[in-house]
């Protein structure tokens, strides 16, 4: 099993992970050594909406050697059952 092959399984598992624990997004995070591909480093750090995801497009592998991963977004974002609230909402209240 190549490299590539074994990051595809380990994104499909860890999606699936987040989704079944309500994870909305996800960061991709490079090895950070460097080794890492200019593919790989383009996807560095960046967000994605885990029903989005399309591996080898936004999630990994982004390459034959791939070995990066992807990690759960704590917070970053809204939903309906915790609404973020402003300082405006907090003045009117
Ligand atoms: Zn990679």
């Amino acid at each position: 099993m190549s490299r590539a092959d074994f990051t595809r399984q380990s994104t499909e598992r860890s999606l699936q992970e987040l989704k079944d624990s309500d994870y909305k997004q996800y960061k991709v995070d490079t090895s950070g050594d460097s080794r890492v591909c200019d593919a790989c480093k383009a996807q560095d750090g960046k967000v994605y909406n885990i029903k989005d995801a399309v591996i080898g497009v936004n999630a990994p592998p982004f390459c034959d050697e791939c070995r990066c991963i992807i990690m759960p977004v704590f917070g970053d974002f809204e939903t309906e059952d915790s609404p973020v609230i402003t300082d405006f909402q907090i003045k009117i209240t």
